[in-house]
């Protein structure tokens, strides 16, 4: 049967740990792989699972170093490496993105850098679809541009948060879905990152099957994080770790 899958590769903030990359994931079907956020540490464990030059795709939901790092080290191992893709990778991020990146790189690899990455920029409505899989993206609260994520294959849905504090953009994202991947940053209420309380009441307004709780700050653990959640959203939630592979069946 054909499915959608979840892997992990960060899940962690605000800066990489031993066996805790920061915030990145693999979401794949049949046809497609598509990496979700470049943490720094994420693209070892992408590596795992699938090589560089075989992605369809690479989505990122904003520009803080914590999901957008790793992006630097994707173009260094296509670039430089003995990968060789056979087409340019799509990339699919916040405006700007690209000039960003530059700023990283010297003169010469700047040339380089549309022959292995074609540029694309997300817009609130933005949808593409990557082979069997559907991408919307939609604007959330994060302070700076940034971005959540509704994706969508064969009648199954998951919805990825970014970060963000709560919004209506991310009720709609979610709404009925199976999966919904949520950070839970903040330990107190903010308007840039969601609670857990906040993850677990979105999870409910939405009706999603189950909460994904992710990139928990260092003042609390991922578990304790997820029992939060759990106590608002009433529904099955668990604490994500690198590695794992959540199927969507
Ligand atoms: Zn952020």
């Amino acid at each position: 049967m054909s499915t959608l899958s979840l892997t992990v590769l960060g899940a962690g903030t605000p800066y990489p740990r031993p066996d805790n990359a920061c915030s990145g994931y693999l979401l794949r079907t049949e046809q497609s792989a598509v990496w979700v956020d470049a943490g720094p540490g994420s693209l070892a464990n992408l590596q795992r699972h699938v090589s560089p030059d075989q992605l369809s795709a690479i989505w990122i939901s904003h520009l803080h170093a914590d999901h957008f790092a790793d992006l630097a080290s994707a173009y260094y191992a296509l670039a430089f490496s003995e990968l060789r893709p056979r087409h340019r990778i799509p990339v699919y991020a916040p405006i700007g993105w690209g000039g960003r990146l530059e700023a990283f790189l010297t003169n010469s690899q700047v040339a380089a850098m549309s022959a292995v990455f074609e540029e694309h920029e997300l817009h609130d409505g933005h949808q593409v679809e990557i082979a069997d899989l559907r991408l919307t993206s939609r604007a959330v609260h994060h302070g700076i541009p940034a971005f959540g994520l509704r994706a969508e294959h064969n009648g199954r849905v998951l919805a990825y948060s970014g970060d963000t504090g709560p919004c209506a953009a991310l009720d709609e994202l979610a709404s009925g879905a199976d999966v919904l991947l949520c950070e839970a940053d903040a330990d107190e209420e903010t308007e840039v990152h969601c609670t857990p309380e906040d993850a677990g009441e979105a999870a409910r307004k939405a009706g999603v099957k189950q909460l994904l709780i992710t990139h928990v700050g260092p003042a609390m653990t991922p578990e304790f994080a997820a029992g939060r959640a759990a106590k608002v959203f009433g529904g099955r939630t668990v604490a994500v770790a690198e590695n794992e592979i959540h199927e969507l069946r």
